[in-house]
């Protein structure tokens, strides 16, 4: 039924599938762990890759079946769904107009200057700038001011929303990846004790837990929180999960009891690293070449890695969500330990 539901879903399709699954021996050694699996999530194929990819094909789909010819998100200076955004619409002929918002105090010329913001503009976007970080609602609002100039010069804009009071569409495409991760886990012969995943708008630790729930996995899934403290993301999770459940016309398939939530390495913040993160960054380079960063994949990893030091031998899976092109915008200092 789930499957059923999520087919009829307008998508564009915009990506390899299935991302590998990898085995990561030489960290799980190093950790302490039986075993160590990477869902890799960053080998998506479009400009760079990342958890955006699947999200975006559901937005792309439903701008398509409503005719838009341009597309409006708004995200942090380095936000990588922006980017994928400005990928997607560059492959399927739409603008894209980009608005970036001050969620970082104090940054550098390269944050502001490299990284996505490249990207962004050598995939031809078109960009606009949004003062304040931490108004959802405001950076919408000034979405609806943009997407009205267009319409007054005859384009017809779809706008990708932030506050989460709107339908999450991306969040199906988690729905399907904990499908596609579950049915690689059965033909790998894999078990594993928990799954880590990052937390930050939602769309994918609820799309992912929805998913996973409801083709019946109970294996724990955490979230480990990116954006704002556990006590905050909780009932975003949980609202998330009842949206989810609407946009496919089904009762929930997971509730309050499935989230569980670390918010032990968002310190100092959004999109800085701690020291625990710097050496999650470094030893998953050193030990198995594979890169993260300091705003999602870094965080997610020091959570796992701190869950195998108390759980000698245990089995985990973490997904790596992308967001490589973000490094770029940081110096040496704010991504390797001293
Ligand atoms: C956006 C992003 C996340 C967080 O995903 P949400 O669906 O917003 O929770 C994690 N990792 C990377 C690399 C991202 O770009």
């Amino acid at each position: 039924m789930l499957i059923e539901k999520l087919c009829e879903k307008p998508r564009k399709h915009l990506w390899h599938q299935p991302t590998p699954l990898e085995h990561a021996p030489n960290l799980a050694a190093e950790l302490g762990a039986a075993n160590i699996w990477i869902k890799r999530d960053d080998c998506n194929g479009l400009a760079f890759g990342g958890n955006k990819v699947r999200q975006m094909e559901y937005y792309l789909g439903d701008a398509l079946a409503q005719g838009a010819d341009a597309l409006l998100i708004t995200g942090a200076v380095q936000s990588n769904f922006v980017r994928t955004a400005a990928a997607a619409c560059a492959k399927h002929g739409l603008q894209c107009h980009i608005q970036l918002e001050n969620r970082v105090s104090k940054p550098s010329e390269a944050y502001e200057q490299s990284g996505n913001v490249l990207l962004d503009k050598m995939l031809g976007a078109i960009l606009h700038y949004f003062p304040v970080g931490e108004d959802e609602e405001g950076a919408d609002r000034n979405l609806e001011v943009i997407a009205d100039g267009l319409r007054a010069k005859g384009r017809k804009p779809y706008i990708v929303h932030l506050h989460p009071s709107h339908p999450p569409l991306g969040a199906l495409g988690y729905v399907d990846a904990a499908i596609e991760l579950s049915h690689q886990m059965q033909e790998q012969d894999i078990n594993v004790d928990t799954v880590f995943v990052p937390s930050g708008s939602g769309n994918t630790h609820g799309g992912f837990l929805y998913g996973w729930r409801g083709i019946g996995n109970e294996t724990p899934v955490m979230g480990s929180c990116v954006r704002r403290g556990a006590s905050l993301q909780q009932p975003r999770i949980e609202a998330r999960l009842e949206q989810i459940g609407d946009l496919l016309q089904l009762e929930s398939a997971a509730y309050s009891k499935d989230v569980h939530l670390t918010d032990e390495f968002l310190a100092p913040g959004y999109g800085v690293a701690g020291p625990a993160v710097k050496e999650a960054i470094a030893l998953t380079a050193q030990k198995e070449a594979i890169i993260l960063d300091p705003v999602y994949t870094g965080k997610t990893f020091a959570a796992a890695f701190k869950y195998v030091r108390d759980n000698p031998d245990c089995n985990i899976i973490i997904l790596h969500t992308g967001g490589g092109p973000s490094i770029f915008g940081y110096g040496i200092g704010d991504l390797i330990p001293k």
